[in-house]
């Protein structure tokens, strides 16, 4: 059964207080007191999403859920995502997707290499696009007419949107479904977290860089994660230095005048996962949706990302198999 938020049958934008259209107190609350679609939401059937034994079921053969998450915008954790993917898949046996739920700005599809890619549908669900014979994305971008278009939507076609990512797309058996999410706690993680529970969330990375603009806000992602019952993987600092292309001499762009990422994760006391140098050529690798791991094995900026990678296997319970560089 469609939930109301799905079927959009609201005449107008949830107010900013309200307690979820599709709550015990939906139409009843304090906040519904003249909101226009209070008859709508009174009447709504109430209880558990019926959706979610479908996405249960829907995600049963993939073993590790991963959410990517920054408190703050511009610290690269869309880049980080496709980082982290392509290491998990260095490894030809494992199986790796990623969902791109940053509906209002996709850059997964993008990164990787397969942006003018459309979805195929079929009765049994979408399939996802791949860049890899075992790794595999979704996101909201392959479904716009347009590179270029936008999207404005509000909380419920959001929320509405990532159910059907969930529920109807066929990842098949993955060892790791990495989730890009939006810097920031909002909508789309609160959704992601109520829908994925039932099926298990192994936990969160949250990404950071090393000035205290960035790390004020990894604070209230760290205490958002505590609240909603996320598990902490791990802290990364992404942005950690500057390596020189050409001497391969590093040099610290964003002073970390607190500490950085390794003194916060100590102070709220999750894993520090390691920090990862700005290499300009990792971002001509995304540009060209081309594999840092391939294109530039002998970066530093490689060495650090496949100790975080190990790093978040062990945290999901996984043993490292990538080989230590000397
Ligand atoms: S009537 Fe519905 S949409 Fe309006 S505030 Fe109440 S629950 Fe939210």
């Amino acid at each position: 059964m469609p939930s109301i938020e799905e079927t959009s049958d609201l005449i107008a934008p949830p107010p900013e207080h309200c307690p979820g259209p599709e709550g015990e107190q939906a139409g009843k609350a304090d906040a519904c007191a003249g909101c226009p679609n209070q008859a709508i939401c009174a009447s709504a059937p109430k209880g558990p999403d019926p959706d979610i034994p479908l996405i249960t079921a829907r995600l049963s053969n993939i073993k590790h859920k991963i959410l990517i998450l920054s408190g703050k915008g511009g610290v690269g954790k869309s880049t980080f995502t496709s980082m982290l993917a392509w290491g998990f898949a260095l490894n030809e046996e494992t199986q790796v997707g990623v969902m791109d739920v940053d509906i209002c700005g996709p850059s997964i599809p993008k990164m990787m290499g397969v942006e003018d890619e459309a979805i195929h549908v079929s009765a049994s669900g979408m399939s996802p696009v791949y860049v890899a014979d075992n790794l595999c994305t979704m996101s909201i971008q392959y479904m716009l007419p347009s590179k270029d278009d936008a999207v404005i939507w509000r909380g419920p076609k959001k929320n509405g949107m990532i159910k059907r990512f969930l529920k109807d797309v066929e990842w098949g058996e993955l060892d790791y479904l990495l989730v890009d999410t939006p810097p920031g706690t909002s909508d789309e993680h609160l959704s992601v977290n109520s829908l994925l529970k039932e099926s298990g969330i192994d936990g969160a990375v949250i990404i950071t860089t090393p000035q205290e603009v960035a790390l004020l806000d990894v604070r209230k992602e760290i205490n958002f994660c505590k609240k909603a019952g996320i598990k902490v993987l791990g802290l990364v600092e992404n942005m950690a230095g500057f390596v020189c292309p050409s001497c391969e001499g590093s040099s610290e762009v964003f002073m970390a005048t607190t500490g950085g990422g390794e003194a916060l994760a100590k102070e709220m006391g999750v894993e520090f996962l390691g920090r990862v140098p700005l290499d300009p050529r990792i971002g001509v690798a995304c540009d060209y949706g081309e594999s840092f791991f391939d294109a530039y094995p002998d970066s530093p900026s490689i060495k650090s990302l496949k100790k975080v990678v190990e790093k978040v296997k062990m945290q999901v319970g996984e043993e490292g198999d990538l080989e230590e560089e000397s």
